[in-house]
């Protein structure tokens, strides 16, 4: 897995980005932007979906910037609608790069994931074991999030 796709990976199973949009508060934003804010000055990568990336963060930390803690009340309606497309976009772009990335096999990663039976296969580095059917090349450890090859794939 390369770099991006690792720290985007990471990004999405945070809690912060799962966060029901409907009970996103300053807290939940300010954890948002941190995260956000970090992957992005670890990213070396210059494409434009970085770019795009750099795009949503920017309307997040400028809406959490103006919002010091002396506003109890909560987002405006237009901050509301900002912060709820800038996360569904985040998401959307965190997904199709995870996506992306099971679909091929990882040079980088030697570790196989052992299958139990038909439905169930377990992490060799955690030895956790989770139900799965996916054919991808890579599937990821839901307790550990190291990336595996998949002994089903192929
Ligand atoms: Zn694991």
């Amino acid at each position: 897995m390369n770099k991006l796709d690792r720290a985007i990976f990471h990004l999405m199973l945070s809690r912060s980005v799962c966060t029901d949009l409907a009970s996103l508060d300053m807290h939940s934003l300010f954890c948002l932007t941190n995260e956000l804010g970090g992957l992005l000055s670890s990213l070396e990568e210059d494409s434009s979906r970085v770019a795009r990336l750099r795009g949503y963060w920017l309307n997040l930390e400028t809406i959490y910037a103006v919002n010091d803690d002396a506003n109890v009340d909560g987002f405006s309606r237009n901050e509301k609608e900002i912060i709820e497309e800038s996360v569904v976009e985040i998401r959307k772009l965190i997904s199709h790069v995870l996506e992306q990335y099971l679909q091929e096999s990882d040079k980088a990663v030697t570790s196989i994931a052992t299958v139990l039976d038909d439905k169930w296969l377990m992490c060799p580095d955690c030895i956790d074991a989770w139900e799965s059917v996916s054919k991808t090349a890579m599937v990821i450890c839901p307790k550990c999030d190291n990336a595996l090859h998949n002994p089903r794939y192929g």
